[in-house]
């Protein structure tokens, strides 16, 4: 497999490098220099999840890994399934949160996981660096547990996240160490970068960041997206309209990809919360990002989201006109609102899929059939949503489990001498 940096053009590398770097020169994305096509799509979701998903994966990736290489590692990536609930006549929410870390991050993140064990020697030494406010830094810390070459230090506003969302990642020990830094999020992704800054100290413990620009969790995405229209009733796939509520818009950009490789699609909805450069960019053509403004689907609170340019690149090869893109802006008095109606209606939800779910009602013409991503699972959000509903949602397992272990994080000053101390102790 071949990628070209969006930004740079002469800059390509293999699929192994794209993994392993995540970024290119000048902070330039990767892109794939050649985007594949199925013929015979209705064959393709005939098939079931794991064999369909190796193919898809397999036409990108290419000769680097074979096939048997890539089934290995779907399968150990796609433990867990991707269902369809219908919510109504015609409108269906794909439920992407039944992995471990119930939320749709568990697919690409475990896949990324795989694909840098399999592009790497297993006596290699590398280092996950990353910051998160929630969902990013549960999904890697499980993704890569257990995983004896790679360590992976996370660092986390102290204070600043939910004692659930905490206690979902730093209960895990061996190669996974917390960090809880006297700060703000800002200062955690700050400390990051200053880490990749150091270039001395990026090569001597191999710093990887696994943030969502890395192509293999976006290709990973790729799959749930056939994986929704092949549990849908044949005589309903024609026209199919795909909401999808985004933040640094990395799902959009799957669905899009999945398109390209044939999947049926008849239009794609950009849902946002507050925080809406980019439905505020696709009325106007105008990119004005305003400042970030915290809302109750705080995983969608980005204004200057980073996987774009993917989306711009790919619309421009393939000459999909951005027009064709619906779009849509919630508050939050509305995402409770819809909340309180779609229970109502009988389906529990969060304020992500709630916004999906609403924009989506609000385009879908008669005869069409409507899809929204449900991205993580109520009980994730169980502070606001049982303020909206006024209720107590039990725990899933997942939760419960690790609600009852110990913390394991570690105090940190916001200091980037005490990280670089820390980077050198867990080796
Ligand atoms: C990360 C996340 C999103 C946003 O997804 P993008 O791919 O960044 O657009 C939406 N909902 C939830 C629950 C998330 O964790």
């Amino acid at each position: 497999m071949k990628l070209y940096n969006i930004k740079e053009n002469d800059e390509q590398v293999s699929f192994g490098q794209a993994v392993r770097q995540g970024l290119g020169r000048n902070q330039g994305l990767f892109f794939p220099s050649e985007l594949p096509k199925f013929d015979d799509v209705d064959t393709l979701l005939a098939e079931d999840f794991i064999p369909r998903s190796t193919k898809i994966l397999s036409a990108f990736i290419g000769e680097e890994l074979s096939q048997d290489t890539v089934k290995s590692m779907v399968e150990n990536a796609f433990q867990f399934p991707a269902p369809i609930h219908a919510v109504k006549e015609g409108v269906y929410a794909l439920e992407l949160f039944h992995g471990p870390t119930l939320a749709f991050k568990d697919f690409g993140g475990r896949f990324m996981a795989q694909s840098l064990a399999a592009v790497t020697e297993g006596n290699e030494q590398i280092t996950i660096l990353t910051a998160t406010s929630g969902d990013t830094g549960a999904a890697v810390a499980h993704a890569f547990y257990g995983m004896d070459n790679i360590k992976v230090v996370i660092l986390y506003p102290k204070g600043k996240i939910s004692p659930l969302q905490e206690k979902l990642f730093c209960t895990l020990g061996k190669n996974i160490h917390t960090v809880a830094v006297d700060g703000d999020f800002d200062d955690c992704q700050a400390l990051v970068k200053q880490s990749f800054d150091d270039a001395e100290l990026r090569k001597e413990v191999g710093l990887n960041s696994a943030n969502s620009i890395n192509i293999s969790r976006l290709m990973a995405q790729i799959c749930y997206y056939f994986e929704a229209v092949s549990q849908l009733p044949k005589e309903k796939r024609s026209d199919v309209v795909i909401s999808v509520p985004s933040g640094n818009f990395g799902n959009l950009t799957a669905g899009l990809l999945a398109k390209s490789l044939g999947l049926p699609v008849k239009r794609f909805i950009a849902a946002t919360n507050v925080n809406d450069t980019v439905p505020r960019y696709l009325e106007t053509g105008k990119w004005e990002p305003k400042t970030t403004i915290p809302t109750i689907s705080n995983a969608m609170d980005v204004s200057q989201p980073n996987n774009w340019p993917r989306i711009e690149e790919l619309c421009q090869r393939l000459g999909w006109g951005l027009e064709t893109l619906g779009k849509g802006a919630v508050t939050d008095e509305q995402s409770a609102e819809t909340l309180k109606v779609m229970n109502a209606e009988g389906y529990l939800c969060e304020p992500h899929g709630a916004i999906a779910y609403r924009i989506l009602e609000e385009q879908l013409n008669e005869g069409e059939t409507g899809l929204f991503l449900c991205t993580a699972h109520p009980a994730k959000f169980k502070e606001v949503v049982d303020d909206i509903l006024g209720g107590d949602l039990g725990l899933p397992e997942p939760l419960a489990k690790h609600n009852a272990m110990e913390l394991l994080s570690e105090d940190l000053a916001n200091d980037f001498d005490a990280l670089k101390a820390v980077l050198r102790k867990v080796q």
